[in-house]
């Protein structure tokens, strides 16, 4: 059995950064499942499709010609690696990711990431749905404030011109879509809660490899 760390959470809880860092720990792969569905809605952008049915976003999805290569982002020949960053193609990947067509078109592309020696997986539905068998299944969090400050920092080192009304405004709205969507919600049951409001990113990583090797000896 392969082992599986997932990690799940809200929006700018820091899942991406500490998932990367977990994986690069223990020499495991790392699936960045959010990019799947933002490369889906960045695909139906650029072909005009962002407010197509279900089934043709679904066909899309399932069909989507992607490439990770090292630290890049393919789609369909081109690097996206920064443009599926955007804050609207966040947001339509959120209204996207509710099709539960463009969730079961998904589902093989992101197992197909699981190999020796181990995968750290980050998304909203990694251990309740994609990886349910998973050694570790963390729930990361953060409080609304300082999730919404996260997000503002980032945007503005990046130079983006933004206010942090819109910010807030932005990360509710994702996060009540997520969390009340009818398939594949975001839900912390089952999995082991970290609170990382007042965590620096190094602790919240040994905690999260500390419970891993608790349960891998368990496993062993
Ligand atoms: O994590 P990230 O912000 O990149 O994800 C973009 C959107 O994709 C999320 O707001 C969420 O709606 C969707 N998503 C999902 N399931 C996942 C990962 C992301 O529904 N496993």
């Amino acid at each position: 059995m392969i082992p599986v760390i997932t990690i799940d959470g809200p929006s700018a809880s820091g899942k991406g950064t500490v998932a990367q860092c977990v994986a690069q720990r223990l020499g495991f792969h790392y699936l960045d499942s959010g990019a799947l569905y933002r490369l889906t809605a960045l695909a139906a952008a650029r072909q005009g499709l962002a407010g197509a049915s279900e089934e043709v976003v679904g066909r899309l999805a399932a069909q989507l010609p992607v490439a990770f290569v090292g630290n890049d982002i393919y789609l369909a020949g081109d690097v996206v690696t920064e443009a599926i960053r955007t804050e609207e193609c966040g947001r339509l990947a959120s209204r996207l990711s509710a099709f539960p067509a463009v969730r079961s078109a998904l589902l093989e592309r992101q197992r197909d990431f699981l190999c020796l020696p181990g995968l750290v997986a980050d998304g909203r539905d990694m251990g309740s749905v994609v990886f349910p068998q998973a050694l570790l299944k963390v729930f990361l969090t953060a409080t609304p404030e300082v999730r919404a400050q996260r997000r503002f920092n980032q945007l503005i080192s990046k130079g983006v011109d933004v206010i942090m009304a819109d910010v807030v405004r932005d990360l509710r709205d994702r996060d009540e879509r997520d969390r009340t969507r009818a398939v594949a919600p975001l839900d912390p049951a089952g999995a082991l809660t970290l609170d990382t409001s007042a965590l620096s990113i190094d602790q919240a990583v040994a905690q999260i490899l500390a419970w891993y090797s608790v349960n891998a000896r368990h496993e062993g």
